[in-house]
């Protein structure tokens, strides 16, 4: 995958300047036209390492509407490498918009059910898949394994040649984004800025464990990170009405578009610890725009969301 380097850009809003906040993003939603922003990062090491190691194919898994598995069939046809999904749920789902388009681009889909999906992270299942598909390079759900964590940890590096800043923001699903910045920062300055993830799902303080399971030693000495447990609004998946209209009041205010799944989240998080008093006046807050886009096809399709609020979504 070619190297990048994704722009930081500042946003005005009333609250940020009423709390005379600094606040920019790094906007990896540009990093690619279609792979999304956290996700190349996470899969730029780990489609090298399958090449390198001579692997025939890639396996991976999520759920029908995923941004990893997008993002992952497009990533495997641009650099040829055969593909397959291990997909939680039914075939019919075949034809949803995020798989219709990891159809197109060629990964196979293997469905099955909820009970299978559970054992993803099992060895035994994984020797089997293995023993199913031999030669096939097995990334885990979401891409979290180290090397994405080198992936995602690049993120630093760029940082430290475009601004100094104070706290960085960004959503977590797995962990594995949050992993790859706190291992970045503890690398690249001598100094710990303080690294904010935004959990996205019900319940998830069992993934600091998961966290500190996949930084790398160096960051396991970072101390100045926080997983905020209490801004996920209903689990994962979920958003309410009220929050998509601040969301959309949001983008509009800024220009830039976050979905409700995942980065709009962190958008509805920022402005209530705003209001909170949670940041110093001056402090200098870089928010991680993490993509997901593809995400609105789906919850358009679903009827979840109005088209006419969000850009238009590519059709086959
Ligand atoms: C997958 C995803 C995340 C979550 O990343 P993790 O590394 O799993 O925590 C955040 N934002 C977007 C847009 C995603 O697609």
């Amino acid at each position: 995958m070619s190297q990048a380097l994704s722009l930081l850009q500042k946003i005005q809003h009333p609250l940020f300047e009423k709390y005379q906040l600094d606040v920019r993003v790094k906007r990896d939603d540009a990093l690619h036209g279609i792979i999304s922003g956290n996700k190349w990062r996470k899969l730029k090491y780990n489609l090298a390492h399958l090449k390198n190691q001579g692997y025939q194919g890639a396996l991976t898994f999520g759920g029908s509407y995923s941004n990893h598995l997008h993002a992952f069939a497009y990533a495997c046809k641009q650099e040829n490498i055969p593909c397959i999904g291990i997909i939680r749920g039914e075939a019919d789902y075949a034809n949803n918009f995020t798989l219709t388009w990891a159809r197109h681009w060629g990964m196979k889909c293997h469905f099955v059910d909820r009970k299978t999906y559970r054992r993803r992270f099992d060895t035994d299942f994984i020797n089997e898949l293995n023993a199913l598909y031999p030669e096939y390079f097995i990334i885990p759900e979401g891409g979290s394994n180290a090397l994405a964590v080198t992936g995602v940890a690049e993120v630093l590096t760029e940082l430290a040649s475009q601004a100094d800043f104070d706290t960085l923001i960004t959503p977590v699903g797995s962990g594995g984004t949050l992993a790859g910045l706190i291992s970045g920062d503890s690398v690249v300055n001598n100094k710990q800025h303080k690294i904010l993830g935004i959990a996205v799902l019900k319940q998830a303080e069992y993934l600091r464990e998961e966290i500190k399971r996949l930084v790398t030693p160096q960051g396991l000495k970072h101390n100045n990170w926080q997983l905020l447990t209490h801004f996920h609004r209903g689990g994962y998946g979920k958003f309410k009405a009220a929050d998509v209209e601040r969301l959309i009041a949001f983008n509009k205010q800024t220009g830039l578009t976050f979905e409700p799944m995942y980065s709009g989240k962190m958008i509805l998080a920022l402005l209530d610890l705003i209001s909170q008093d949670y940041f110093a006046a001056h402090e200098r807050i870089i928010l991680l725009h993490t993509g997901g886009l593809q995400g609105l096809g789906g919850m358009i399709e679903q009827g979840r969301l109005k088209a006419s609020d969000w850009p238009p979504m590519p059709t086959l």
